[in-house]
Order: structure tokens, then sequence, then C-alpha cells
């Protein structure tokens, strides 16, 4: 917490905006893409709006697979610079975020040692179309070519390759059936709600009048001024901006649509995961991380899954690929879970059958819009439009991966520098965020100072595992008394902590504490219970220990 109260302070910045509502740039959507431009915009020293009509991070951005990836099946279709930048991104986060990103094997099982071995070069070369996964050999030049795009810059570990025996020795829990695998290094994102916070409360202590506002939604423009709908207090007002970000998602057709722009920049596509509960599977997949071939007939229309151990004895499974042109109305329905579940069995069929299905998630990716019809050869290349709707600059930003948020942020904030007449003073390339900053040379004392304010050890190290270098905020508020009780069965969650959500992270339901700030919804045993605390929790005031 700063000496004058916490940054993301409300009622403090809501009277910024009522006494002047005149702001260089206002961002829709506090998605990643949002709360990156959002950061962006406001070190370059301009008075910036975010406006996100849910919860920060509650559309795509909350919703995804949770890895920081290259994107290493695109190389097989020769997108080399998407895969490059890509690969760039993701070693910077795992760089700037490292209490939130942490390295994770992902293994790729294959059937073949050398199928693919022509059809994997012209599909490079773009000189064929078609899918299934070529074998062990093609693919351990693709994992190659893979690790040299990172450029040597050792966020990573590498990968490699290796069939038969000597690969169902490194991987036991591969099947008879599979001639080998290769493997690389990806990022696990484990908070990836967490970072757009802490983006956003970046962009506010940036010094330039910035706020942020979640549940505030863009409902109208009049005379060029846009109309915001304050959901929390049940309101609306107005607010004046030089140039408009729109960074709606899968909604940003409709938020153009608002400034009368017609024009189809995005086409949403579906996907969906289950969370599972299935213990020995757990046990046996350990921490590595599983792309793997559904079962389908045809292999030309075999699509990759996902699946790896979020902790203990729960598993996230995903995900499917779904046009989707009403993103408010996508869903899990039972035809998703059948298709998981099949391919779940194709791949472990003694242990899927044991496996329970505990919850499940939703989002529509952002995709650019294109007429490619099939879902998974749409391009994950990101896009900026520019529209001057009645005179007033409108930059909108589509497409791209929650890896290459920041890319994408510097890519729209640079627009919306072009369209105010600014240069850029600084970049955001190397910049740690929130509790990334100076963690790896900090953790040990950190954990350390919290055992010294009377923090368990194993708390201490959950927070500082969790938190990076804010932790110590976090830690005064678990400090003060009754802070350090359990609001969950397993530990990972305290009242100190919900009340640190609640006055320091704009936590205003349980829904966005057990979602959004804390890994309860993949965790929890008992989640209506840990709801029902919570809940209970928020109706609470408390401050931090003094
Ligand atoms: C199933 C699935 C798996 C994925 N897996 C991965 C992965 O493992 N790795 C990876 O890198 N990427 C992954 N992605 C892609 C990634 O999640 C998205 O590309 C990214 O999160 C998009 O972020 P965004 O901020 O652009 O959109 P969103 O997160 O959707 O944010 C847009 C926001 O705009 C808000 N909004 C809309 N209209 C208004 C309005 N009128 N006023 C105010 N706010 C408004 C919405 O409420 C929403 O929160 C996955 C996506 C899906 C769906």
């Amino acid at each position: 917490m700063t000496p004058a109260g916490p940054v993301l302070d409300r009622v403090r910045m809501t009277a910024e905006i009522a006494a002047d509502d005149r702001f260089d740039v206002v961002v829709v959507g506090g998605g990643i893409t949002g709360a990156g431009t959002f950061r962006d915009l406001a070190l370059q020293g301009l008075r910036v709006l975010l406006v996100e009509a849910g919860d920060f991070a509650s559309g795509a951005s909350g919703a995804l697979s949770r890895v920081a990836h290259g994107g290493f099946r695109y190389l097989e279709r020769g997108d080399i610079g998407l895969v490059r930048d890509a690969v760039r991104e993701r070693d910077r986060l795992v760089a700037a975020a490292p209490h939130a990103v942490r390295p994770i094997r992902v293994v790729i099982p294959l059937t073949s040692r050398f199928g693919g071995l022509l059809a994997a070069p012209l599909r490079f070369f773009r000189l064929a179309s078609g899918r299934g996964l070529p074998g062990v050999a093609p693919m351990a030049l693709g994992v190659a070519l893979y690790g040299a795009l990172s450029g040597g810059s050792g966020a990573l570990p590498g990968g490699g390759a290796a069939a038969g025996t000597a690969a169902r020795r490194r991987f036991p829990y591969l099947g008879r059936r599979f001639a080998g695998a290769v493997w690389t290094h990806e990022g696990r994102i484990e908070a990836p709600e967490r970072i757009a916070v802490e983006l956003i409360e970046e962009g506010v202590a940036a010094g330039g009048r910035a706020a942020a506002l979640n549940y505030c939604r863009l409902v109208a423009v009049e005379h060029g001024r846009l109309v915001l709908e304050d959901r929390l207090a049940g309101r609306s007002f107005r607010a004046a901006a030089e140039v408009v970000v729109n960074a709606a998602g899968a909604h940003a057709d409709r938020v153009a649509g608002l400034f009368g722009i017609e024009q189809r920049m995005t086409g949403g596509v579906a996907g969906a995961h289950l969370i599972l509960e299935a213990g020995t599977l757990a046990a046996r997949l350990g921490d590595d991380l599983l792309f793997f071939e559904d079962g389908a007939a045809d292999p030309a229309k075999r699509r990759l899954c996902v699946l790896y151990r979020l902790g203990g004895d729960r598993l996230l499974l995903g995900t499917t690929e779904t046009r989707c042109d009403a993103p408010e109305a996508a869903d899990v329905g039972e035809a998703d879970r059948t298709y998981l579940l099949a391919a779940l069995a194709g791949l472990f069929p003694d242990e899927a059958s044991g496996a329970r299905v505990v919850g499940h998630m939703v989002g529509v990716r952002p995709l650019v819009h294109s007429d490619e019809a099939d879902l998974a050869h749409r391009s994950r290349d990101h896009a900026v439009f520019r529209h001057r709707p009645g005179g007033l600059p409108l930059v909108t930003i589509v497409g791209g991966k929650w890896t290459t948020f920041r890319k994408m942020a510097e890519d729209a904030a640079d627009a919306a520098l072009d369209a105010l007449g600014r240069s850029r003073r600084v970049s955001t390339a190397d910049r740690a965020i929130g509790g990334g900053a100076n963690f790896r040379d900090r953790r040990d004392g950190i954990e350390a100072d919290l055992i010294g304010l009377g923090l368990p050890p194993d708390l201490a190290r959950r927070l500082t595992a969790t938190y990076g270098t804010r932790a110590p905020r976090v830690a005064r508020y678990v400090a003060a008394k009754g802070g350090a009780a359990p609001l969950s069965d397993d530990g990972r969650l305290t009242r100190g902590e919900v009340r640190f959500f609640a006055t320091e992270e704009m936590a205003t339901s349980a829904e966005d504490v057990v979602r959004r700030r804390s890994d309860q919804f993949f965790r929890a045993a008992r989640l209506d219970t840990v709801t029902a605390r919570v809940a209970a929790e928020l109706g609470v005031k408390g401050g931090p220990a003094s």
C-alpha cells in the first residue's frame, strides 16, 4: 500500500472523473489487451480511462488454457514470423512476471516415427493443407526450429524428441500405441486474471491521473461524448476522449457500432475447458502438460487438445473450437463435454472413466475476421484498425493471443499516440509486471520478512510465491487480527487476502474473489462453501495491520 492509500480506490477515481471528465484516451475493455494498452498509455504520461463492463479479465482473458506459448503448431503452416514474435513475447512474459508465469514441460505424444516426412515440409511451405500430426522425425526438426526462434534468450529450457522405449522411459504415462513424443517448454500462466489487475494498478499509479473502473460499460456515444454506465453505482456519466481504444475482444464490432462503424473486424471462436478431478491421472501426469490429438477417425479432422494438472487432484482439459457470433451466449454444452471426455478416453482409456467433471469454463477468442472455414486454421495474428467517426479517432485492436498482449498493447498504444501527435517515451518491452519486479533477487528476503511478521512459514511461502514482491502488502492484511484464518479447506485463501482484494484490487463480489483474484475456482474442494464464506467476508470492513 502506498502511504496515500490504495492505488485502485474506486471512490477517489470516481471523484476525479466527476471533477474532470476529459481524457487523452479512453480504453474500452479490461481484458488483458485493454489492461496492457491502458498501462502502456498511462506510462507515456497520458490521462487515460479504462472501462470494463464486467470484472477485469472476465472475458476471454480469464477463460484461456493458461499457457504462454509461441504457437509451435503454427510452424507447420510456415507462419515463422508469427511464431517468432510470440516466442519472444512468451520469453519476455516469463522474465517480467516470474511470480505468475512458470516454466512447464509440454509433451506431444506421436503415433508414428516417420509419418509426414513429405507432407510436413509441404505444409510448411504452404504447398499442402490438412491436419494430423507428423511423426517423431519431422516433429524433431520442428522442435529444433522452435527452440532456435527464441534467439537463445534462455528464458525457458529447450526441447527434444524421443522414440520407442526411450520415450516411454521419459514419459511413463505414454501408452504402447505411441511411437514416441517431442517436448518443448512453455510458460504456465498461473494467474492470468491477477496479471491484468497488476497491469491496471501500474497504469493508475503512473501519475497521469489515470483511472480504471470495472463494472462500467460504454453504452452509447452522443455528440462525440462517451456515455458510461457505472453498474455498481447504478448511474450513467459522460466522458470526453481525444482518442478511443476499442479493446472489447469478441464485442469489438459491437462497440465500434456504437460509433457508427459497420465493419466486420472480429470473428469469435468459442472454446470450452473442463476442470476434472482425477487423482490417479493427475499423479501419473505429474507436472507435464500434454498437447494431444483427439481421436477423430479422419486424421485430416484431428485437433490438438490440452491436459495438465492444476494442482492436487485437479486437471484442466480443453479445448473446443466453435464459431460464435453472440459472445454473451457462449456456454459449455453437452457436445463440448462429450467431445473433450472422448478425446481424453482416447489418450488414457483406463483413467478417463474415473475422471469427475467438477467445473467448466468457456471463452470466446476474438480472432481477426476471416472467411477461412476451418476454425483451427484461422490466423492467431492481431490487427489494428483505425477509424475516425465524426472526427474522433477510434483504434480497434483484435486477434492475437494472451501471450502476445504486450505487443498488441504496444501497437494499439502507438496508433493512439500517433492520433494524438505524441511520441512514445517509455517502452514496455523489458518492463517487469507487478509482483514480478525484482522477484528473483528478493524472494528469499521477502519470505523471511513475512515469517518475521509472525506468519507461519508455509503461509509466508505461499504468499511470496503468489504475490511476488507485492506479498508484503498482502501480508499486512493477513497479519491483521483474524487475517490468517483460512476461508478454504486447502488453506490457500485467507480472510486477509479477501480484505486485500476488496480494498486494493477492486473485487466486489464473491465471484471476483474465487474466480479471478484467487485460484479457488480451480482448486476448492467445496467451491459453494468457500464462495459463501467469501461473500460473508466481503460484508466485513477490514484494513491492513498498521
Ligand atoms: C478457450 C480459449 C483458450 C485459450 N488459450 C490460450 C492460451 O493458452 N494462451 C494464449 O496465449 N491465449 C489463449 N487464448 C486466447 C486469449 O485468451 C485471448 O486472445 C485474449 O484473452 C483476448 O483478450 P482481450 O482482452 O482482447 O479480450 P477479452 O478478454 O475478451 O476482453 C474484452 C473485454 O471487453 C469488455 N467489453 C465488451 N464490451 C464492452 C463495453 N461496451 N464496455 C466496456 N467493456 C466492454 C468485455 O467485458 C471483456 O472483458 C485462449 C482463448 C480461449 C477462448
